[in-house]
């Protein structure tokens, strides 16, 4: 179970409590209710100073949320848990309508202009071409997912000692991310200057097998069109699935494979060509509390 934040009359973090002590210091009105979330009392009265156990934060970036755990490394209790959830979505159609929003707004019932002279406007309001991003540049959905959890490190770091961060860090390469033909040798080698094909498909395809869809099982990596008959390495041509459907398959088409499932074939085919830009992308955060 979750622990209590607790914070020094001058709000300064303390060791979390078990919320039967909260419940007692609130009774006894030792403390008041600082936050609702993450739940946090203040003490009223300065105490004698305990030592403070240091923290450490972890976190498990994904698409479409983020799991946060506050953990004491010599103890091994949880302390916090929770899982935010990311907006990418929301933000990249609240971007699309906005920009249909001013176009039509320029169109509508206006005597000729000429284009503004802005650079800006010039390049037709949209984000920005490869060429013209700054480094560090990253689309809105991803940016405002960083942001996300930087602003939750950076609040959890007010009510807790936190002196330790780590991350399951998997870095991807933005431009797979664009475009799924890209290929290279590296991806026989499983692995793309540090970005890990297989965790690539992870994300892309899920946990469960593609073919069978049982989940839990260990999976391989799979070409969907057999390497026997041409296929290529190219990530689209990439999926994961169990040992049994790995051997059933063997060097089939998977027209024939999936001959008695039409849907699942259809689906398998649009996603093996979907571009991820908006499933997955797990970025180096700048986490500096
Ligand atoms: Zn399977």
């Amino acid at each position: 179970m979750s622990k209590v934040f607790l914070i020094d009359t001058d709000k300064r973090p303390q060791n979390p409590i078990h919320p039967a002590q909260a419940r007692q210091l609130l009774k006894n009105g030792e403390a008041a209710i600082f936050r609702r979330f993450p739940f946090t009392l203040i003490i009223k009265e300065s105490r004698p100073e305990a030592p403070v156990q240091p923290l450490r934060i972890k976190i498990d970036p994904g698409a479409k949320h983020t799991g946060i755990a506050i953990v004491n490394d010599t103890t091994g209790v949880v302390v916090f848990a929770a899982e935010l959830q990311h907006r990418g979505f929301a933000i990249k159609e609240s971007l699309l309508s906005r920009r249909q929003l001013r176009r039509s707004r320029r169109n509508r019932k206006t005597r000729y202009r000429q284009p503004p002279k802005h650079e800006w406007f010039r390049k037709g309001n949209k984000m920005p071409s490869p060429k013209q991003r700054r480094e560090g540049w990253l689309p809105p959905s991803l940016m405002s997912r960083v942001h996300n959890i930087d602003t939750w490190v950076k609040r959890l770091g007010k009510y807790a000692n936190i002196t330790a961060i780590s991350q399951e860090l998997v870095k991807f390469d933005t431009q797979i991310l664009q475009n799924p033909e890209i290929q290279g040798k590296e991806y026989q080698q499983g692995t793309l200057a540090g970005y890990e094909t297989r965790q690539y498909l992870l994300e892309k395809w899920g946990r469960d097998c593609a073919y069978c869809g049982k989940p839990g099982l260990k999976l391989q990596v799979e070409h969907i069109h057999p390497r026997a008959k041409g296929g290529s390495n190219r990530i689209s041509n990439l999926t994961l699935s169990c040992e049994a459907c790995n051997l059933k398959k063997g060097t089939k088409d998977l027209k024939d494979f999936l001959k008695k499932d039409p849907d699942k074939l259809k689906k398998i085919l649009i996603q093996a060509k979907k571009p991820m830009a908006d499933t997955a992308a797990l970025m180096p955060l700048d986490l500096s509390c």
